[in-house]
């Protein structure tokens, strides 16, 4: 009889682990109905970039029908100016840079940049207009030289040393033991966090494009690599459209307008000291993170 017992008892853990696997499965399909393809229309032109002006035109956007994530977003991007999106986790600040992508399309609303509706236009040539520095870098089992050129293969290595230059990321890949050829990722070697951050900083560079996205890794650095990341940022931000994306507000106190989300709806903006004369959201959250970063033994800035 006990011989019996134990195949059976092993089928049940098999046929556990069958069905587990196939509720994943379900899951796997769910998430894939959810997230529609996004298609260029027949005969779609080529985004005509001129000064790289964004405007987000009351828009509305839900991943799924029941939950609205953004409402009524509404503001411009002007060329060459910096604007800062902060708000608590959850927002919808991420979603902002998605939809720009076009990951997703908007629900209701327009995005444009330079007056062209990004749905009316090639998705390649919207997304090779904007560089984007994601919150987490995929770096390739690969060299760092093929990491970076992967921003525009085609470039000449002098453009990459530049690109590097800029992201001051340079004299690190100069200082390993081979070099440009050191192969990173995860069975390379591995960089740090504010080292992936000028990796992607130096990809997006190397794309020349005329708007850049931030989005600020949620994880926080120590205070002297976020020093330095935030004046590379900085000094990208001087030459593009820039759009970025923070958690730490001080990294944006520079910034020509900074948006305040809450809940899917910007609910302040204006400059850093406008905000914090305002004494609303915005200078609450900046006196909370003020507080840790003392607590934590770093300056006010
Ligand atoms: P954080 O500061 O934590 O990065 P955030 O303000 O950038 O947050 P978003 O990433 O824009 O927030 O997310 C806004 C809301 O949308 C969140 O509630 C999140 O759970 C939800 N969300 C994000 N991505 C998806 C998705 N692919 N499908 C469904 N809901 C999503």
């Amino acid at each position: 009889m006990l011989q019996l017992f134990i195949p059976l008892g092993f089928l049940g853990i098999v046929y556990r682990q069958i069905k587990y696997a196939l509720a994943d499965m379900d899951l796997v399909f769910k998430l894939l109905e959810r997230e529609p393809e996004i298609e260029d229309e027949p005969d779609a032109p080529a985004l005509k970039l001129s000064r790289g002006a964004v405007r987000f035109e009351h828009v509305d956007f839900h991943y799924t029908p029941d939950r609205a994530i953004l409402r009524d977003v509404d503001f411009r991007v002007e060329p060459g100016e910096k604007v800062a999106v902060v708000g608590h986790s959850g927002a919808g600040k991420s979603t902002l840079a998605r939809l720009l992508f076009r990951s997703y399309d908007v629900s209701g609303g327009r995005i444009l940049i330079d007056d062209q509706d990004i749905r009316a236009v090639t998705q390649e040539s919207l997304r090779a207009g904007i560089g984007i520095v994601p919150q987490d870098t995929v770096l390739f089992n690969d060299s760092i030289r093929y990491n970076l050129a992967y921003g525009r293969p085609e470039a000449r290595f002098e453009e990459l040393e530049q690109a590097a230059d800029l992201a001051h990321i340079r004299k690190f890949i100069e200082g390993l033991p081979e070099g440009w050829d050191t192969i990173v990722g995860e069975r390379g070697l591995k960089l740090s966090g504010g080292e992936k951050q000028r990796v992607a900083i130096a990809r997006a560079i190397l794309k020349r494009p005329r708007m850049m996205v931030f989005d600020e890794a949620t994880s926080s650095l120590d205070s002297q690599t976020e020093q330095a990341i935030q004046q590379t940022l900085a000094e990208v931000a001087e030459h593009h459209t820039t759009l970025a994306i923070a958690h730490r507000l001080s990294t944006i106190v520079d910034a020509d307008r900074i948006l305040v989300m809450d809940a899917g709806r910007i609910v302040e903006h204006g400059s850093h000291s406008k905000l914090l004369a305002d004494a609303g959201v915005y200078a609450a959250m900046w006196e909370l993170q003020q507080r840790e970063r003392e607590e934590a033994g770093v300056e006010r800035p």
